[in-house]
């Protein structure tokens, strides 16, 4: 019998399941499409908590600890499987055009200087001289060093690759249908009319992680719709990741800038819709005016695993037994290490409903695409 089953082959359960595997848990993941079929092969890649935070807040030390995580993360996945992650040593930009956004923009690297994290306000001339096609309104710039991009496509796989060498087992094409539950405990998960039982069933499905049949206190995770498109474009014509107050652009190691994104309620919709893509390409323009003249290569939508405050959900789930769930509409919350044995450790013991976690003091936070966080609305 495995000591865990993992549902879902994203970035959340992989690095769950990498972890767990080398302090010598036995564990099971099971991915009902393939590895990194949804949101975690969606996103841009972007590991960018400072560009939109706008308050030192427990969120944001949690999402600055696991960017930086990524340092060491890409030489260890390289070195276990030979595969590139294409972390960036380049930082990310932001640019501004309005009064408003150049006012945000001074404000935000004000703030964080004070608190010491590394931020760097720019001048017009000094944003042209680092990207030169950058859009010629731009009145001032603002550089955050410690911001990356990672090939997030390449980082899935090599997680899984350095998983399952490191003895977890990744069975693809298996839904979990339901939790599997006897006498009021988890004790495995059903995928079809096989069970597998497990003291710890960990629930990594990222935006269906609310739909497991079986819950009686299922995570309050909703989809949120992300439009991208791809340009197709050498010599690239940016080398940084650039971000407007809309929006942003990302440039790949293989010559694709990848634009986005829209933040939507659709449902379980995955629809590239003609006013999405409206919305992703003006982005895209209004930060690079010369991509007008560029062939898009491709447009895809993927669902963020939403949750109410818009934080990462961590913890017990309702019912004994160690049931843990994990929903986080961020790539670089995900890569926090985990616990080495988090059912003897695991800090949020209990039988706990979901409405108690609410409240917890960070709920006032948004998280955007790139781990970056803002105050909600
Ligand atoms: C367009 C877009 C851009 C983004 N850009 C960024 C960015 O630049 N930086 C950043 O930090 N974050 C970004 N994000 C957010 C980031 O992608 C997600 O937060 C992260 O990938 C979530 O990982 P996950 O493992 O929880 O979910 P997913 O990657 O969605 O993985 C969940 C897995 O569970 C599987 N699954 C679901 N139900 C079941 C079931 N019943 N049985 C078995 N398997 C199941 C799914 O098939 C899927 O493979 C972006 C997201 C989108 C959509």
């Amino acid at each position: 019998m495995p000591d865990a089953v993992i549902i879902g082959a994203g970035i959340v359960g992989l690095s769950a399941a990498r972890e767990l595997a080398q302090h010598g848990a036995r564990v099971v993941v099971v991915e009902r499409r393939r590895v990194g079929a949804e949101a975690s092969s969606a996103a841009a890649g972007m590991l960018a908590p400072q560009i939109h935070a706008d308050a030192r807040t427990p969120l944001l030390e949690l999402s600055l600890r696991a960017r930086d995580r990524h340092f060491r993360l890409a030489d260890e996945l390289h070195a276990e499987t030979g595969m590139a992650v294409e972390l960036s040593p380049l930082g990310e930009m932001e640019v501004a055009r309005s009064d408003d956004d150049e006012r945000a923009l001074v404000a935000r690297v004000s703030w964080q200087r004070e608190q010491g994290l590394p931020a760097e306000l720019l001048s017009a001339e000094e944003v042209r001289q680092a990207e030169p096609n950058v859009n010629p309104d731009v009145r001032r710039g603002a550089f955050f060093p410690g911001d990356r991009r990672i090939d997030n496509v390449r980082l899935v796989r090599a997680l899984a690759a350095s998983a399952v060498a490191r003895g977890a087992s990744l069975l693809c094409g298996r839904p979990a249908t339901a939790l599997w539950v006897e006498g009021g405990r988890v004790s495995g998960v059903r995928t079809g009319a096989e069970v597998l039982r497990a003291p710890i069933v960990i629930n990594a499905a990222g935006a269906w992680a609310g739909l497991l049949p079986g819950d009686p206190f299922p995570p309050p995770v909703e989809p949120v719709r992300g439009q991208m498109a791809a340009f197709e474009v050498a010599p690239p014509l940016v080398h940084h990741v650039v971000w407007s107050a809309r929006g942003y652009i990302v440039p790949r190691a293989d010559g694709r800038v990848i634009a986005g994104s829209t933040l939507e309620s659709a449902g379980f919709d995955k629809s590239v819709t003609a006013g999405g893509l409206r919305a992703v390409l003006d982005i895209a323009l209004e930060i690079v005016p010369r991509l007008a003249d560029v062939r898009v290569a491709e447009t895809w939508a993927g669902l963020r695993p939403g949750t109410p405050a818009g934080v990462p959900i961590l913890g017990l789930g309702a019912l004994p037994a160690c049931s843990t769930r994990w929903g986080c509409s961020a790539m670089a919350c995900c890569s926090v290490r985990w616990s080495a044995k988090p059912w003897r450790g695991w800090p949020w013991a209990g039988r706990r409903g979901w409405t108690s976690r609410r409240s917890r003091s960070h709920a006032s936070l948004r998280v955007r695409d790139g781990g970056g966080v803002r105050p909600a609305a």
